[in-house]
């Protein structure tokens, strides 16, 4: 496997559980022991009640899309040349949370919003898994 020339993400005490996840193919997130709701990205307080408490659980990994963008020209330079066209999305998880991902496996033409979707892990590299979300 070639090195990943791409940026990656810098876990933290924060995210490396959901970044763990990813790479055993599980896409966690955390839940408030305060509230209960869900929330990604991962912090250290709830937005919605303040509880520092929460665990990890792992989503379903069904959504719906919310909205996306598709790339279709390429700028010299660009370490994405190769990718495109490509679509980057936010997806509505079933658990409440708003995920910013790419839609992969389908013609991005047919993206549409609403349209359900499911997720699926790049591994990019022996360290770096990326969630990505497919047609369901
Ligand atoms: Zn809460």
């Amino acid at each position: 496997m070639t090195a990943y020339q791409k940026p990656v993400p810098a876990p933290d005490a924060d995210s490396a559980p959901f970044w763990r996840g990813c790479r055993e193919h599980r896409l966690l997130l955390q839940q408030c022991k305060g509230c209960g709701k869900f929330r990604f990205p991962a912090a250290q307080f709830c937005p919605a009640c303040r509880s520092d408490a929460a665990e990890w659980l792992e989503a379903s990994g069904r959504g719906t899309v919310y909205s996306w963008i598709v790339v279709v020209h390429p700028v010299p330079g660009d370490i994405y040349r190769d990718d495109v066209p490509y679509a980057v999305a936010l997806v509505d998880l079933e658990e409440g949370v708003r995920m910013p991902t790419n839609i992969i496996g389908c013609d991005p033409r047919y993206i549409r919003a609403g349209m359900a979707v499911t997720v699926t892990f790049d591994d990019v590299s022996a360290e770096l898994t990326l969630p990505k979300f497919r047609p369901a």
